[in-house]
């Protein structure tokens, strides 16, 4: 069985043009369930689900009791799959269902991850294209993730979705963990389709918080880049040092309030980012040491595989 996992937030209007489509996608590689994973929306996406769920068997539903994040959708979805292959792929049409038959043959072939990577990335614009590009750039220097043009459309063996679910972690970023639980994978390239309706959910300071908290997830060089530069201003002071030393005892020593004042600012805000650096990441240790759960559930319908079969 395939199972296809949407995550939906506030997508009432393209609930039934992505059942249309990608059920009759994947209706052609085998028995198939779509399960949709409501993220708290308050536009009556949930009540399109129900209905389309009350309709079709083939369809399930899962409801967050508010707002948790695409990836807590995208996990809670690989938790409830239950096919041998499980697809992730948007509500919005933007990830075409088409591509779903080739994705499927290449696993039939053997692949255990298939991802779906951007031929082109659609239609951005020029502010939001720079910060993906330096993005992505500090991701491959800091973890040598290469993650240029992947996106979160992917085809995953049973294995590799028990795999993902072992993952203690609550901060979880599944463009770079699918790849990071290793199995063999392969690159299929799409062209990104323009949404079929309504807006994109991400506002530039939630893809911003999204894409810190992504390379802090993968890499503790930040914190290694505050170590080198602390010892770099080591070096630095020395020279100073001996040099203001020496200046002195010739009986010329530097005189006005400029260096002092240089420094002090140069070297406050130098320990204030690394302070920073450092409160950053013990935030996110103690994010994950409340062990809260990475989303909750107020709601399900339709009926799973197993329990149609007893
Ligand atoms: N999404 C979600 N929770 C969120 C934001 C987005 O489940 O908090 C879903 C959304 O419904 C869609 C997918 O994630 O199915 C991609 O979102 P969107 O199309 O807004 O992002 P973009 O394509 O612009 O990157
Ligand atoms: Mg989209």
């Amino acid at each position: 069985m395939l199972s296809v996992v949407i995550p939906a937030y506030n997508e009432r209007e393209n609930i039934n043009a992505a059942v249309r489509e990608i059920g009759a996608a994947a209706s052609l590689c085998d028995d198939y369930e779509l399960i949709f994973v409501d993220d708290g929306s308050d536009d009556g996406t949930w009540e399109e689900i129900s209905q389309l769920s009350a309709q079709d068997p083939h369809i399930r539903g899962l409801r967050f009791s508010r707002n948790f994040g695409k990836e807590s959708a995208i996990f809670a979805g690989l938790k409830e799959a239950e096919g041998d292959a499980v697809a992730v792929m948007d509500c919005d049409l933007q990830h075409p269902p088409k591509l779903l038959g080739e994705m499927y043959a290449a696993w039939r072939d053997g692949a255990e991850v298939v991802e779906a990577v951007k031929a082109t990335r659609g239609k951005e614009s020029f502010i939001y294209r720079l910060f993906a590009k330096f993005f992505y750039s500090v991701m491959k220097k800091s973890s040598g993730m290469d993650l240029d043009r992947t996106s979160d459309y992917k085809l995953l063996d049973r294995k590799v979705a028990d795999a993902l679910n072992e993952l203690p972690e609550r901060q979880t970023f599944f463009r770079a963990l699918s790849g990071w639980v290793g199995f063999r994978s392969e690159r299929i390239e799409f062209d990104v389709a323009p949404r079929n309706a309504g807006k994109s959910k991400w506002s530039f300071s939630k893809l911003f918080k999204y894409a810190i908290s992504s390379i802090t997830g993968f890499t503790d060089l930040p914190m290694h880049i505050i170590t080198w530069s602390g010892l770099l201003f080591f070096v630095f002071a020395v020279i100073l040092g001996i040099n203001t030393l020496v200046n002195f005892c010739a009986g010329n020593a530097a005189d006005g309030f400029t260096t002092v004042i240089l420094l002090l600012l140069i070297i406050g805000g130098i320990l204030m980012l690394g302070i920073g650096i450092i409160g950053y990441y013990i935030s996110k240790i103690y994010e994950e040491i409340k062990c809260r759960p990475r989303y909750i559930v107020s709601q399900r319908v339709g009926v799973k595989g197993k329990e149609k079969t007893r």
